[in-house]
């Protein structure tokens, strides 16, 4: 939340000099709240009111960077309550937990099975974030050796102690990699704040004393120069921690609170009762108001729905994911193979594309410009109609390419079938599937 122009206009020096290149210093301001004109235009600004006004710019949640640049993490910076309001930008990154007491064998395994897990969805690699390393062996040394495999393996870290020493040769071990400090306690935090201040890493903070003993933590560490923090809010329910993240995210964005405007680190397993209960209360962390999840469990049977949940909510629902428009060829078609149509929408393609790959056939796939939206949705809003279709098979040169006049339209379109005979005098329209599940049947029958 920005400040307003009058609120801008009493930090200026109103003396209408023009030489901002507007009339009066209150039409400069108004330019400032519109965000159409530079501070820096107005030489005449005092330090203070330059100061006040930067800290106005400054987003109500920090965006904090974790890790190395090749994989790094950046969470907050967010400015909405709901998605639908306009978007969440910065998706919650999945760190998996692991103790420095497992050998250097173990470590490597586990580290090894959580770096190579990837998966493609609607044409983008998902995969872990990286990995939370707790020294829970109190030795320092061998704090020290684990956080340097991971950081060998290219991950971003998270590095678990109280001990400000141990903390150290952590960070030590890990140069080059930005890893988050856990953490800030109201025993160590002077120690832990020089830390991160020293070794320009992110702090994350907690408290034992609820929200407003996590406030007064923040601004206290704040006042030594520490600026990129992670709050952990302390709660673990389901109740408990829904509504403190959700008051968190509220006191950022609608009361511009600065002691607590950071992203928020959550460790779902400290209150599930299994990994089950764990991967469900992270989807709830996921939705809100998350930005680092830290799991004890590891395995793709829970990842990847996460991820799946993940990729949705953090998707633009203004801009869904598409790909281009064209005729796409699955497996290698020949003139004789069967042509399907659809829109494209991702998920659309990639659902239509899979099972078609799945039946071994080889196939043309015309893509439709349905501006991004899935069949039913495209339909109804006329952005894929017989006349677009009809101009897809035109514009792509479908005709020279295969030698059947045969197209396949999903089920969900079959009302369209009559007026694209139409458009497309000669072909034969098929009323494929409703769901893209029923292709591999379909096409076993097409001669
Ligand atoms: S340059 Fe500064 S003082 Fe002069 S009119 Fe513009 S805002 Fe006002």
């Amino acid at each position: 939340m920005g400040l307003s122009g009058l609120q801008i206009y009493k930090l200026l020096p109103r003396t209408n000099c023009k030489e901002c290149g507007f009339p009066t210093c209150l039409a400069f301001a108004m330019k400032l709240a519109a965000r159409q004109a530079e501070l820096s235009d107005c030489p005449y600004v005092s330090d203070e009111a330059k100061a006040q006004l930067d800290a106005a710019a400054a987003p109500p949640i920090r965006l904090v960077t974790i890790g190395p640049e090749s994989r790094k993490v950046e969470v907050g910076n967010e400015t909405v309550l709901y998605r639908h309001e306009k978007t969440f930008y910065h998706e919650p990154g999945f760190f998996y937990r692991l103790s420095d007491t497992l050998s250097e064998q173990e470590f490597a395994a586990r580290l090894k099975e959580i770096a190579d897990y990837q998966v493609e969805r609607v044409g983008i690699d998902l995969s872990a974030n990286g990995v939370a390393i707790e020294n829970a062996s109190g030795d320092a040394a061998t704090f020290a050796a684990r956080v340097k495999q991971a950081v060998a393996a290219g991950l971003p870290v998270i590095l678990i102690s109280d001990d400000p020493a141990a903390m150290e040769a952590g960070l030590k071990a890990a140069t080059g990699n930005r890893p988050l400090v856990y953490g800030a306690t109201a025993e160590n935090w002077e120690k832990m704040a020089a830390l991160a201040k020293q070794y320009q890493a992110p702090l994350a903070v907690r408290s034992s004393d609820g929200l407003d003993g996590l406030a007064e933590l923040t601004a206290k560490i704040q006042g030594l120069g520490v600026e990129d923090m992670v709050l952990d809010p302390g709660a673990d329910g389901w109740a408990e921690s829904l509504k403190r993240l959700t008051i968190l995210r509220r006191l950022a964005l609608k009361k511009n609170f600065r002691p607590l405007g950071y992203p928020i680190i959550v460790f779902p397993g400290r209150a599930a009762e299994d990994e089950i209960e764990e991967a469900l209360l992270a989807a709830q962390y996921v939705a809100k108001y998350a930005g680092l999840i830290v799991l004890d469990h590891f395995d793709p049977a829970s990842l990847y729905p996460l991820l799946t949940l993940r990729q949705n909510i953090y998707t633009d629902p203004q801009k869904p994911i598409q790909v281009s428009p064209g005729l796409y060829e699955i497996g290698e078609p020949k003139p004789d193979s069967p042509l399907l149509v659809t829109t494209n929408f991702s998920l659309t393609y990639f659902s239509v594309a899979g099972e078609v790959e799945a039946t071994g056939r080889p196939a043309w796939l015309l893509i439709c410009d349905s501006e991004g939206m899935s069949v039913l949705t495209a339909w109804a809003a006329g952005k894929f109609d017989a006349e677009r279709i009809a101009k897809a098979v035109k514009q792509n040169g479908v005709e020279s390419k295969i030698n059947h006049r045969k197209i396949i339209i999903p089920g969900h379109v079959s009302s369209i079938s009559g007026e694209l005979e139409e458009e497309l005098p000669g072909w034969q329209i098929l009323v494929g599937p409703r769901e893209a599940i029923g292709i591999p049947s379909f096409l076993k029958n097409f001669a």
